[in-house]
């Protein structure tokens, strides 16, 4: 993808905040508070926002470069997605305050931050001037009493009201932090304190309102726009409000008579909630949003323990979560048939929430979560040329299309959230600690990093990574310069080798190597990543086998290998190692296939024998989108082949009955080209 470079207004906040010793959302606050006229109803002397500082900062917009595959495939998503859509009907939703009962409203908010993150990869004039317009119409709508919103008057708080208008908030603060226009904070502002009012003087509690199966979680997701709120405008009417939705789950209510303790259940270690995975985990994504204006430490304890609890309860292999959209136990779960699975959203969400992760604790493991998620079920959600999105993925079955939430606007709710994923790659690709630059993922491309003096360093990657295990970096300061680069050292990298200018360097797997020296312009960096096939046992216990190599995981794809009466039990060494060959006659579809020795076992004991399938990618693997390509990732032991491809399990994706057809890409939204880049 073809990145321009900083967006100028971000280079000054930037020089602005390293002058002046104070983060930039510090800064922001205290420009807005400089700058906010003087209303009666305001607070004489608005407090300033108290704020932690990251342990890494994400890249700031357009100084990161992705190319090759990667690279590929977010041009696609952003051009073919993103910027084919056209965002007025998704005004007109608000415009036209005719949900009463329907979740449309979310789409423009979802598209905005989505297309934020697009702009920051193609920052040009003509995109700008798109972003400002297309919110310059949604405060339009704005009703003289601050809703904003797509329910009418007598159906608000209802439903999906409080959901959508999170969405609504999420999308004109990006609008604000895009641009710095006070109107979208505004408006923003306006939409918050209508809605806090409303709630009290109708005496409603949020998490009582709403879809009552989902006790209130989807509404208290509102957490994370209004924590921004409070960073922005350091107004403590939205700390109070955030918290105070906290403190709701603490006490029995109409539809969880018991509460539901997200954050104390959190910080207990307990597995999360069975209940709506993606809004559960937007909810953690504000409690981090909390720790970052507030300082206080248990936000960011709860939110770190939630993140382990979703790794060793609910993260499948593919690195997405949920089932029928809720959390499932799905560790344990995923080597079974599951209707819904992994629901696009979630894979989304999980990101975000490990991308907060790894910003406020600079631990590597969020960032191989990130990895994870990214190159398998994300990518596995995105069909070929770009344009559409599953909302399902399943761990064995097909590839299914999203169905058409709603025909008039050929969208879903996946395929709205899905780039928000995707397009933040670029940000969290390459960070900055106060000491130096972090790379946590490797692909071909440049970062241009500021270090804390202001001075730039350009780091070029130069690699076809993860299909062959060789990265090159090129240090380059503007001249002989003393930081700190950190690379991460995967946790599945046992064996990696670190050089720097032909010398090695000690590593360790699952930590950052931190090459702390002056460095020379063209300095040369030589990372040797483990790409050993290595076997992954089932979570439960099940006598299942998954394969991985790197951060991929490997599939069996129908057009790999034919059914045969024949059963077959993967073979790997004693430390669970394959061996694993490229496969000489790749097929153009795949990114990635190997030739994988397994051990046939025709008689009792004796005259075994080896034979080799090839499985390719898990994000290539039924990528024709038919239910005539079938694939397989977990490998019961033995695996008959016979059996290996269950068909027909779109019917268990369908999201009202099995009596539906098959969902289709709408004809309006396919690519006209297929095959063509971006
Ligand atoms: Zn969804």
């Amino acid at each position: 993808m073809n990145t321009l470079g900083p967006a100028r207004e971000s280079i000054v906040r930037e020089r602005i905040a390293r002058a002046t010793g104070f983060t930039l959302i510090e800064l922001l606050a205290a420009l807005v508070l400089l700058a906010a006229p003087v209303r009666g109803d305001e607070p004489a002397a608005p407090r300033p926002v108290q704020s932690v500082a990251d342990a890494m900062s994400l890249a700031l917009p357009g100084t990161v470069e992705l190319q090759g595959w990667l690279g590929d495939k977010l041009g696609l998503c952003l051009n073919r997605r993103v910027w084919a859509q056209n965002p007025e009907p998704l005004v007109a939703i608000i415009r036209n305050h005719h949900d009463n009962g329907d979740w449309r409203g979310e789409y423009w908010g979802k598209w905005y931050s989505a297309a934020v993150l697009g702009y920051a990869c193609q920052p040009t004039p003509e995109r700008r001037g798109q972003l400002e317009q297309v919110v310059r119409e949604v405060i339009k709508s704005q009703g003289s009493d601050g809703y904003l919103g797509s329910y009418g008057e007598k159906d608000r708080l209802t439903v999906w009201d409080v959901w959508c208008r999170k969405y609504v908030l999420l999308g004109l603060l990006a609008a604000y932090d895009l641009t710095g226009d006070k109107t979208a904070l505004e408006a923003a502002r306006r939409d918050a304190d209508n809605l806090i009012d409303d709630l009290e003087r109708r005496k409603i509690k949020l998490v009582e309102i709403g879809v009552a199966e989902l006790k209130g979680v989807a509404n208290s997701s509102i957490i994370e726009p209004v924590a921004l709120l409070y960073q922005r405008t350091g107004d403590r009417k939205y700390l109070a409000f955030a918290q105070s939705i906290i403190a709701q789950w603490n006490a029995p209510y109409s539809t969880a008579p018991q509460g539901i303790h997200l954050l104390e259940k959190a910080l207990e270690g307990a597995p999360p909630l069975q209940n709506h995975a993606y809004a559960i985990m937007s909810c953690f994504e504000g409690i981090c949003e909390l720790y970052r204006a507030t300082g206080d430490r248990q936000y960011l304890d709860a939110a770190v323990r939630f993140g382990q609890s979703v790794r060793r309860h609910e993260r499948m292999i593919d690195g997405s979560a949920s089932n029928h959209e809720l959390f499932c136990e799905g560790a344990r779960n995923q080597t079974e048939f599951l209707e819904k699975p992994q629901e696009t959203c979630a894979t989304v969400t999980w990101i975000k929430l490990c991308a907060q992760l790894l910003r406020l604790t600079g631990e590597p493991v969020w960032a191989d979560e990130m990895e994870l998620s990214l190159y398998n079920a994300m990518m596995g959600a995105m069909t070929p040329s770009g344009e559409w999105f599953g909302y399902f993925t399943q761990l064995t079955g097909e590839r299914v299309p999203s169905f058409i939430a709603h025909d008039d606007l050929n969208l879903s709710c996946c395929v709205a959230s899905a780039p928000r994923g995707l397009l933040l790659t670029p940000r969290w690709a390459v960070m900055t600690a106060p000491d130096g630059p972090v790379v946590n993922l490797y692909a071909p491309g440049t970062a241009a990093i500021k270090l804390a003096d202001g001075a730039e360093v350009k780091i070029v990657q130069d690699t076809d990574y993860p299909v062959s295990e060789q990265v090159k970096l090129t240090i380059s300061p503007v001249r002989k310069q003393r930081f700190t680069l950190r690379l991460r050292i995967p946790a599945w990298s046992k064996r990696t080798a670190l050089a720097v200018n032909g010398e090695p360097v000690a590593c360790e797997p699952g930590m950052y190597a931190k090459l702390d020296r002056e460095w020379t312009p063209g300095d040369q960096v030589l990372l040797t990543l483990d790409l050993r096939g290595r076997v992954l046992p089932a979570p439960s216990g099940a006598p299942q086998l998954a394969l991985m190599r790197g951060p991929i995981l490997l599939a069996l794809d129908n057009r790999l290998v034919q059914p045969t009466d024949t059963a077959v039990w993967l073979s790997a060494d004693t430390d669970g190692i394959v061996q694993l060959k490229p496969l000489a006659a790749k097929p153009a579809w795949a990114w990635m296939a190997f030739e994988v020795p397994f051990q046939v076992h025709p008689s009792h004991f004796y005259g075994h024998y080896t034979t080799n399938l090839a499985l390719c990618d898990f994000s290539s693997a039924g990528n024709d989108w038919s239910e005539k390509n079938l694939y397989r990732t977990w490998l019961p032991q033995p695996l008959f082949l016979g059996n290996a491809f269950p068909s027909h399990t779109w019917n268990l994706l369908n999201p009202h009955s099995a009596a539906e057809p098959r969902p289709v890409i709408p004809t309006r939204v396919q690519a006209k080209d297929a095959t063509a880049k971006p």
